[in-house]
């Protein structure tokens, strides 16, 4: 049975917009290998479209009263709520991940990341700053301008959710390029921004290979600041380009978190965060537990309890509300997370569970929660970045030896520490080089924490004040009030 396709356009200026060129690309569901969505390519005219609408539309946004751009996040969020059900089944279509994770993740994150900027009015104030009598000097806090927003395939909600909010508080207007394979919910929501009145030309999205659409996109000199979450190597490649004229960068980069368990922990308790933090949304996410660092005289018990669990994962058609682990995100991907367990084993590594597809899941890109032990340092599932639920585990004696092999990456995104020694929980906190740490828990990201990572895991941070002082300049002001100005020269 093929499923129906579903065609998206351009979103440009509060409108569907047909690609300039008309070229559309075909793209499938993991979870049936169905092609269930046809999207249209952007091509530098398109973009040039997208940037023109936003640059018109910032002149009035960016005056708009903050209250008022505060209320439009609320009523965006608004209408994420009313559609939570079919925003979510679109989502999890594209994606293949569980719909409990959908609506509660995707869209339950986004609503709360919305709710929090529109109660960060107050963060636009400036500051006022005494000098000398004669001098009163003061900040004003201006939208940056128009941005360019590139999300990747794993959360195309959330992640998008962490920079439309602060960017629409801040006065900025958006263009918006998500990952081609996950561009139908966002440019669903897109429309649903125009139903709550955000006013035409205020967010675009442009959608197309990263390439392409992606490159025109950060090439473009209408573009003010970029807002990137991907990998690493692109990055390295949006930072090159943005250098052409100062463009604002920020970002949000890939990972090697490590979770470190100490054996005085309670065991049960880190055993179940381990399994959500290596597991969660099939372990494509950049924040995943993948090296996980068991002390010496508790490395035995901690996986056999661990492994038990693993194995009663449910993972099942990604529609149906039990699911709890869906399919990987495409063929490319799924075979290129199969080499990473490959090249584990050719290493040495023991796979202590998983590293097959399921036999109960006969279609799509479904692959077993994955357990790897006898894993050396320097071998590449240790310190590469597998994006999927692959799990290293290594077993270490002393506190030093632990920092040693978790801080043995280029990332520094995330990690956990499990002890119910305070000290040491600190002493590791401040030793592990990563920008967001967890302490006796793993996962979940909070709107009102800054998150973003160290090393070659990114720069800035999103989410907090911090996420909104991304799409904020400072302009200094300084008022001379005492009457006649100095003289500088005698004549
Ligand atoms: P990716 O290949 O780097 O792509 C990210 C986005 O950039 C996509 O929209 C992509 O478009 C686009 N792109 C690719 N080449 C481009 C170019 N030359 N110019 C402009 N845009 C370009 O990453 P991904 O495979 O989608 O996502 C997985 C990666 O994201 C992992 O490394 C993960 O760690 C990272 N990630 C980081 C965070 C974080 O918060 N730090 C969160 C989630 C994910 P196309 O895909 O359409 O080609
Ligand atoms: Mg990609």
């Amino acid at each position: 049975m093929s499923a129906e396709i579903m065609k998206y356009d351009l979103f440009i200026n509060g409108k569907d917009v047909k690609p300039s060129d008309g070229k559309y690309l075909k793209r499938e569901n993991p979870a049936t290998e169905e092609t269930t969505f046809s999207i249209a390519q952007a091509g530098k005219t398109d973009v040039d479209k997208a940037v023109s609408a936003a640059r018109a539309a910032f002149q009035k946004w960016s005056s708009v009263q903050p209250t008022e751009r505060a209320s439009m996040l609320l009523r965006i969020s608004g209408k994420l709520k009313e559609n939570t059900d079919r925003i979510a089944r679109i989502n999890t279509l594209e994606t293949g991940k569980p719909i409990r994770e959908s609506k509660l993740v995707e869209i339950g994150g986004s609503v709360k990341t919305l709710e929090y900027y529109a109660g960060a009015v107050s963060r636009l104030n400036g500051e006022s700053i005494p000098v000398s009598d004669n001098q009163l000097s003061v900040t004003l806090k201006e939208p940056v301008g128009v941005t360019a927003q590139i999300i990747p395939w794993n959360f195309p909600l959330l992640l998008s959710f962490w920079k439309i909010a602060p960017a629409l508080l801040a006065g900025c207007t958006i263009v918006l390029k998500p990952a081609e394979i996950t561009s139908s919910a966002i440019l669903e929501v897109a429309r649903l921004c125009s139903e709550a009145g955000l006013p035409d030309g205020v967010f675009n999205v442009v959608t197309g290979e990263g390439s392409v659409t992606g490159q025109a996109l950060v090439e473009h000199p209408g573009i003010d600041k970029i807002a990137f979450t991907g990998s690493t190597d692109v990055g390295k490649i949006i930072m090159k380009t943005a250098s052409q004229n100062i463009k604002r960068v920020s970002l949000e980069l890939g990972g090697k978190a490590p979770c470190i368990v100490f054996n005085d922990a309670d065991i049960d308790e880190a055993v179940e965060a381990c399994l959500r933090g290596g597991f969660f949304n099939q372990g494509e996410n950049c924040t995943a537990v993948t090296k996980l660092l068991l002390q010496k005289n508790i490395y035995e018990s901690f996986l056999e309890r661990y492994i038990e669990k693993i194995e009663k994962i449910r993972i099942s058609d990604p529609m149906d509300e039990n699911t709890e682990l869906g399919a990987l995100i495409s063929k490319e991907h799924y075979d290129n997370v199969n080499r990473y367990i490959e090249k584990g084993v050719s290493e040495g590594g023991n796979v202590l569970t998983g590293g097959k597809r399921p036999e109960n899941m006969k279609k799509g890109y479904f692959l077993k929660p994955t357990v790897v032990d006898n894993v050396s340092v320097d071998d590449t599932i240790a310190c590469e970045e597998i994006f999927g639920p692959v799990v290293a585990v290594m077993p270490f004696t002393v506190e030093d030896e632990a920092v040693r092999i978790a801080n043995n990456t280029r990332y520094g995104l995330a990690g956990g520490i499990w002890t119910k020694d305070i000290n040491r929980a600190m002493r590791m906190a401040k030793a592990i080089k990563a920008g967001y740490l967890w302490i006796n828990t793993y996962g979940g990201i909070i709107p009102q924490t800054p998150y973003g990572g160290l090393k070659e895991s990114g720069i800035g941070k999103e989410l907090g004040n911090e996420g909104l002082e991304n799409y904020l300049e400072t302009k200094t002001v300084n008022i001379y009030t005492g009457g006649k100005i100095p003289k500088w020269y005698k004549g």
